[in-house]
């Protein structure tokens, strides 16, 4: 049977276009494609959007979904703490828990108006079926390091290599490779990453730079900064998306910037862990690196809420230059949108126009802290003043998953007292 279109009428909407337009339209979708923005359309479902501003799906460049269930369990700790007990929950894991737990986070993020995450773990074939189940997409990278340092059964390379290279093809689903970060890979772990990713035209998902620790003991070791090493290896690419980058100079946001690595920056997971660095964001804008926003784990940020993330962001970094012109609600909307789907090669996510995807989010302007919004602040109260139980409906690929504030599915393995660890 033929699929009914869905028309949201109405709505003032943040297109998110290279005007950045916000236009007061109806948006009509057909199949999973955005087929017409205008006045008077029809279609054959009519969600009445009058109250709402319509946004694109916002994006999660950087979360580990399936430690959702460590929320609460790691916080007012110190960094080295938290390390361990991290490493040592991690390796006691079930395969039902690494499920509940990355559906669980799953539901989360659309509920808070996430269509699509980008996330760093192993086990990532338990998390596809999570994704594939619940609707969202999933920019999904099994992670390595050095084969002595894992608790992972086998060779990461070559558990990286199978999943990318077995499974069905999915709209819902890209799978990628990951490299856990410098403390734990050296130069051959790396390289293979490297060149398994244009043997199979994937992205390279890592952490970099996170901790002054972290930059110092390589410098230590080799006599180089992270991204320096890594430019020296000839690992940095288009390719690369790496996540914090809050301990770099000058000359590695421009190693960054010629190499056209994509930054994930996580605000309130550095705070959170008070690793003390803040991501030089403002001067890799003016260097031309693609900035987008990541939550991190609920470990380390309790909250995969991307709008927590775009205001603590986009305010800390001001407060710190001692500048309130900075960085505005347009940029950081711009790094949960239209940056990431770059930085994730999809330009067909990420704004709101005719022939692209549709992964649509309406937020419900009546209540209290949004009602009043129009066409002229609408970027900026999704961004100050929008939270996430002003969700109404999240569509993903044309599906609606959430609708009238409620996850349309839910999931029966989610029942009280499941397995999550
Ligand atoms: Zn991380």
């Amino acid at each position: 049977m033929e699929k009914l279109s869905i028309l949201f009428k109405e709505a003032i909407v943040v297109t998110q276009n290279s005007k950045r337009e916000v236009l007061r339209a109806d948006v009509l979708v057909e199949r999973n494609r955005i087929a017409e923005i205008g006045n008077n359309l029809e279609g054959d479902e009519i969600i009445h959007s009058q109250a709402g501003i319509l946004v694109p799906g916002l994006i999660n460049t950087h979360t580990h979904v399936a430690m959702t269930h460590l929320r609460g369990s790691l916080d007012d700790i110190l960094l080295s703490k938290f390390l361990e007990r991290t490493f040592a929950l991690d390796a006691e894991r079930t395969e039902k828990g690494i499920y509940n737990s990355s559906l669980l986070g799953i539901c989360e993020m659309i509920d808070s108006g996430v269509t699509s995450f980008h996330d760093l773990y192993y086990s990532e074939d338990i998390i596809e079926t999570a994704v594939r189940n619940s609707g969202i997409r999933g920019f999904l990278s099994w992670v390595t390091l050095d084969q002595e340092l894992t608790t992972q059964k086998g060779n990461p390379i070559e558990n990286a290599r199978n999943f990318i290279t077995s499974g069905s093809k999915s709209d819902l689903v890209s799978r990628s490779v990951g490299v856990q970060g410098i403390y734990v890979a050296g130069d051959e772990t790396y390289m293979k990453a490297k060149d398994l990713a244009s043997r199979q035209k994937t992205t390279i998902h890592t952490h970099l730079s996170e901790t002054r620790e972290e930059v110092y003991s390589h410098l230590k070791k080799t006599g180089k900064r992270p991204v320096e090493y890594l430019n020296g290896i000839g690992f940095l690419g288009p390719e690369v998306i790496a996540a914090h980058c809050s301990w770099v100079t000058l000359n590695e946001i421009r190693l960054m910037a010629r190499n056209e690595v994509n930054v994930s920056w996580n605000p309130v997971s550095n705070s959170k862990l008070a690793t003390g660095g803040t991501t030089p964001v403002p001067e890799m804008l003016s260097e031309g690196v693609t900035v987008s926003v990541g939550t991190d784990s609920s470990g380390s940020n309790n909250s995969l809420s991307v709008l927590e993330s775009m205001k603590y962001g986009a305010i800390s970094i001001n407060n710190s230059r001692w500048d309130a012109t900075v960085l505005g609600a347009q940029t950081v909307l711009d790094f949960a949108t239209i940056n990431a789907a770059r930085s994730l090669r999809r330009n067909d996510l990420g704004s709101i126009e005719i022939g692209k995807t549709a992964d649509l989010v309406l937020i419900d302007c009546s209540s209290p802290n949004l009602y009043g919004t129009t066409a002229e602040n609408a970027v900026s109260n999704i961004v100050y003043s929008g939270n996430p139980s002003n969700v109404d409906t999240v569509m993903v690929n044309g599906n609606i998953l959430k609708r009238k504030h409620k996850l349309v599915k839910t999931f029966d393995s989610l029942k009280k007292g499941d397995e999550l660890r």
